[in-house]
């Protein structure tokens, strides 16, 4: 086995088990590969042992490997890509035509922008909205106060499948200190859903936990983990 299978093997095992550490379905919780800064390559082995679903922060970076991994020689399962990364107005485009899905909407305008330009021959693009739990300034990510109105106008962009909420929180000490802002999110989460707003009908996904704390947030009652690290180990350059 390469070291990417045995990784992906070994990352399955840790979520199952967190899965049923948290009282949950072992099952329960999907995989997103985060291939940022690893080539094509790196995406077809972990394709190979079953993963379907990849995250990518540099949205240049991705539009390339998705066409090399095209047009490379190989049995090719339907590969799901999302889009995880900052989104500035010129990169809307390519996201609306190269991705499935988005996690990291936190403006109005971002998410006007993916509905316009979405191609007419492409299913919806499912969006996540990025909320900051702990407040940091420098980070991007809608202030939980303002994600009920965001969600509200993003469920209604026709181009647009409202799926749930994406964060990343500042890195917190302990497990109950990392349980605890995922638990913001996730309580933000269960009120947006329960808002009645029109549009939700598929608001069913909460982005949560990385490498470092996805026991935390499986606790916390995630549905997506996104693992970079602890699938294609570290990485050259920093993201
Ligand atoms: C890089 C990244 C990840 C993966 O982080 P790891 O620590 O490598 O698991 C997840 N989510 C986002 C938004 C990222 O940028």
């Amino acid at each position: 086995m390469t070291t990417i299978a045995i990784n992906l093997h070994q990352i399955r095992t840790r979520l199952q088990q967190a899965c049923v550490d948290a009282g949950r379905a072992p099952d329960s919780v999907a995989l997103l590969a985060v291939s940022k800064t690893f080539g094509p390559d790196a995406v077809r082995e972990a394709a190979l042992q079953g993963q379907r679903d990849f995250g990518e922060n540099y949205i240049q970076e991705a539009v390339e490997k998705i066409a090399i991994l095209r047009e490379m020689d190989w049995e090719q399962p339907a590969l799901a890509w999302h889009c995880i990364g900052p989104i500035q107005s010129n990169k809307t485009r390519l996201v609306a035509e190269h991705f499935d899905w988005a996690h990291s909407v936190d403006r109005l305008k971002i998410a006007q922008r993916l509905s316009d330009q979405r191609p007419d021959g492409m299913a919806p693009l499912q969006v996540c909205l990025q909320v900051n739990p702990d407040g940091g300034t420098t980070k991007s990510g809608v202030p939980l106060e303002e994600a009920l109105a965001l969600a509200r106008a993003v469920a209604l962009l026709p181009k647009l499948q409202l799926r749930g909420l994406m964060a990343i929180p500042d890195e917190a000490g302990d497990f109950a200190a990392q349980c605890a802002v995922h638990r913001r999110v996730r309580q933000l989460f269960d009120s947006i859903a329960a808002s009645g707003a029109p549009g939700l009908a598929a608001f069913d996904t909460l982005s949560l936990g990385m490498t470092g704390d996805l026991e935390a947030a499986v606790q916390a009652g995630s549905t997506m983990v996104r693992v970079g690290r602890g699938i294609f180990g570290g990485r050259a350059r920093a993201a």
